[in-house]
């Protein structure tokens, strides 16, 4: 095959969940109020009663390209990968039109843009009013999301955090609002809003220029060539109510790839498909390989954007569900190597706490055991804070009790990977540690 020719640095986009009505009977909450206006105010950072410009406004802006993001916590209202993910394909979006490179790191103390969930701060006002807000890159460019906002992804509903967050991180990066309505810098998402227009894309270029402005050196660190190609795996999961995602990717004729999804959280199945782009004509397809891992290895007889449906045995009739990561390998591929660890291997099973209310009590005990065993608190857990434990893998129950008496549980926890159970005020979160 030809050598490949550069690529975005994330080149593999999800394009939609497929959504499935709840059963009759499941009740959905309904839809929110949302002011006349006829959408919903993002912020009112940075300026609350600008008088707006034309067309976008330009706030102030770093004095470096290369910046670098944190995630302080998760969101309550939906799984963290999946809402990270929809930050990151934000930061993704901005990169694209300058020369800006985003590299995400894990220690605060790193990162130009933290990033967090918070139901606390008074920016935020209540539920269905302000969704988000940021400050300009001389006040420090942080983004905090309301964490009582009853978030979605891609469905370009009223709290579809990509959206939000790809206008925060415009703020982060310097703009203030435009007075285009289509403009996602627009302070009001409305139904029109539906991405970067190209009054966004002026406006970030006259900050930072255009992506081939770009310096060599950094051109050369973000795209993925030859084998860096390995490195490319993106997260999803798979629900009762999303049973399917959808991703595109990029092939060149001559070329075989390997797609690899590796379920790594819950009991999932999973089971690719891949399709023509216009999602017609199948390919080829796998169900699981070996458990919890599905692969497909396939030659390209053409350039094009291929389509990979990733979802779960007996799709919209299965019973399996949970996380799941998705890599694209350059060649033929082997599994990749069982998740169990090896005996004796013990995993991080932390306790966060994300609740104001107090903890003095925690339990982790294996699901097989009909005792809950001794509490492993030796002081009281407070909001922000953590209780580190190891254990082995296997299938864990956790009860944790408040100080006021509020006792949460969560059954069946498969740790297969090092993980946090999160703790907020009313449910127990499992989030599963990147590799
Ligand atoms: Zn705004």
């Amino acid at each position: 095959p030809p050598p490949r020719a550069p690529l975005p640095p994330f080149f593999f986009s999800l394009l939609r969940r497929f959504f499935f009505p709840p059963p009759l009977g499941a009740a959905r909450d309904p839809p929110p109020a949302t002011p006349d206006s006829g959408g919903i105010r993002f912020d009112v950072y940075p300026h609350p009663y600008s008088r707006g410009a034309l067309a976008y406004s330009l706030g102030d802006r770093w004095d470096r390209t290369d910046l670098t993001f944190y995630f302080r916590n998760c969101p309550r209202t939906i799984d963290c990968d999946t809402g990270w993910n929809a930050v990151r394909d934000g930061f993704r979006a901005w990169a694209e039109q300058t020369v800006l490179a985003f590299t995400e790191v894990d220690d605060p103390r790193d990162a130009d843009i933290e990033l967090s969930w918070s139901a606390n701060a008074p920016e935020l006002g209540w539920p269905g009013d302000v969704l988000a807000f940021a400050t300009f890159p001389s006040d420090g460019g942080d983004i905090v999301f309301d964490d009582a906002e009853p978030w979605t992804v891609y469905d370009q509903g009223p709290f579809d955090l990509h959206m939000v967050a790809t206008h925060e991180i415009g703020h982060a990066l310097g703009l203030d609002h435009s007075s285009i309505p289509t403009a996602l810098m627009y302070p009001v998402l409305t139904p029109q809003t539906t991405g970067l227009t190209s009054d966004d894309i002026a406006g970030i270029q006259a900050l930072y220029g255009t992506p081939d402005q770009r310096p060599p050196e950094q051109e050369n660190r973000n795209v993925p060539t030859g084998d860096a190609l390995e490195d490319i795996v993106v997260m999803g999961e798979i629900s009762d109510v999303f049973p399917y995602e959808i991703w595109e990717f990029e092939a060149y004729a001559g070329e075989t790839l390997t797609m690899t999804m590796t379920a790594t959280s819950g009991d999932l199945s999973p089971y690719l498909g891949l399709l023509t782009d216009d999602e017609t004509i199948l390919l080829a397809e796998s169900g699981p390989a070996r458990d919890g891992v599905a692969q497909l290895t396939y030659t390209f007889d053409r350039d094009g954007i291929y389509v990979l449906v990733a979802t779960r045995e007996g799709v919209e009739d299965g019973t399996t569900a949970g996380n799941y990561e998705l890599s694209l390998t350059a060649g033929e591929a082997a599994l990749p190597p069982a998740a169990t660890p090896v005996d004796g291997e013990l995993l991080y099973f932390d306790i966060r706490s994300y609740t104001a209310m107090d903890i003095c009590e925690v339990y982790v005990s294996p699901s097989s055991d009909p005792e809950w065993g001794e509490n492993l608190l030796r002081d009281v857990l407070t909001n922000g804070n953590l209780l580190e434990l190891r254990k082995s893998p296997g299938l864990y129950d956790v009860l944790v009790v408040g100080c006021n008496g509020t006792e949460l549980e969560k059954y069946e926890i498969n740790a297969e990977r090092s993980l946090a159970v999160e703790v907020y005020d009313n449910d127990l979160y499992v989030h599963v540690y990147p590799r």
